[in-house]
C-alpha cells in the first residue's frame, strides 16, 4: 500500500484529497506547512508527495527545490497543485523538480489518475533492458528493437528514448530535457530539442510508437503509453 504525503495548508482541501485516496486504497499522512512535511519525510519517506504551490511560511516550490537537492529525495515522485493556469508557473514548478502539476479545480479521477502514473514510474535502468508493448530497449548495448527489427537512432535520439523510457509518465520541459541529455553544451537551443523529438518520432511511427511522446502544450513533453492521460 503505496504511502502518499499531502501537504496542503486548506483543511478542506486538504481533508477531501486525504478522503479520495485512502478511498482508492493508499495510506495518507498530512502536513499543513513545509516544516511538518519535513518532520514527516525525515521519519519516513513516502512513496509520492502531493505538494500545494500556495503555502504559508515557506512556498510548495521552495519545498520542493529543498527536497531535490537532498539526495535521498531526488527520485521521490512529486504532484504540484496550483492554481495558476499560467502556462510560466507550471514550467517553473517542473523545473524545480515537480514531476507533474495538477491545476485547481480538478476532479478526483483526475487526481486519481495522476496519482497512479506517478507511483507506476518505471524501473531505474539497473535492470538491462526495458519492454514496452513491443519496443525493447537494451541499455546495455543500446539495441531498439521495434515488432522483432531492430531500428537504428542517432546518438541523441537514443538518449532521449532511453530517459523518457526510464521516466515515463513525466512532463519534461525543453530546458530540463537540454540539461539531461545534452549535459552542458551551452551552443544547442530549445528548438534542438523538437528536431530531436521529431526524428525520434518518426522512427517510432513504423510501429505507431511515435503516440508515446506526448506534447503538453506550454510545457514540453512526456512519454507514456497510457493514453488516458
Ligand atoms: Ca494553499
Amino acid at each position: 500500500m503505496p504511502t502518499i504525503l499531502v501537504l496542503e495548508d486548506e483543511k478542506a482541501l486538504r481533508d477531501m484529497l486525504a478522503f479520495s485516496l485512502v478511498r482508492a486504497g493508499y495510506q495518507v499522512l498530512k502536513a499543513r506547512d513545509c516544516s511538518t512535511a519535513k518532520a514527516l519525510i525525515s521519519e519516513s519517506i513516502p512513496d509520492l508527495l502531493i505538494s500545494d504551490w500556495m503555502l504559508p511560511g515557506q512556498s510548495g516550490l521552495e519545498f520542493v527545490k529543498e527536497l531535490r537537492s537532498d539526495e535521498a529525495l531526488k527520485e521521490l515522485p512529486i504532484i504540484m497543485l496550483t492554481a495558476k493556469s499560467d502556462e510560466d508557473e507550471k514550467i517553473l514548478g517542473l523545473e524545480v523538480g515537480a514531476d507533474d502539476y495538477i491545476t485547481k479545480p480538478f476532479s478526483k479521477r483526475e487526481l486519481l489518475a495522476r496519482v497512479k502514473a506517478q507511483l507506476r514510474r518505471a524501473p531505474t535502468k539497473d535492470d538491462s533492458s526495458l519492454t514496452i508493448g513491443e519496443l525493447s530497449v537494451n541499455f546495455a548495448s543500446h539495441e531498439v528493437i521495434l515488432q522483432g527489427n531492430e531500428i537504428h537512432l542517432g546518438p541523441t535520439e537514443y538518449r532521449l528514448l532511453e530517459y523518457f523510457i526510464t521516466h515515463q509518465n513525466r512532463v519534461f520541459s525543453r530546458e530540463q530535457l537540454l540539461n539531461r541529455i545534452w549535459r552542458n553544451n551551452t551552443e544547442v537551443d530549445e528548438r534542438t530539442v523538437d528536431v530531436h523529438i521529431r526524428r525520434l518520432r518518426k522512427a517510432l511511427s513504423v510501429a505507431g510508437y511515435d503516440k508515446f511522446i506526448h506534447t503538453i502544450r506550454g510545457a514540453g513533453y512526456r512519454f507514456s503509453h497510457k493514453t488516458a492521460l
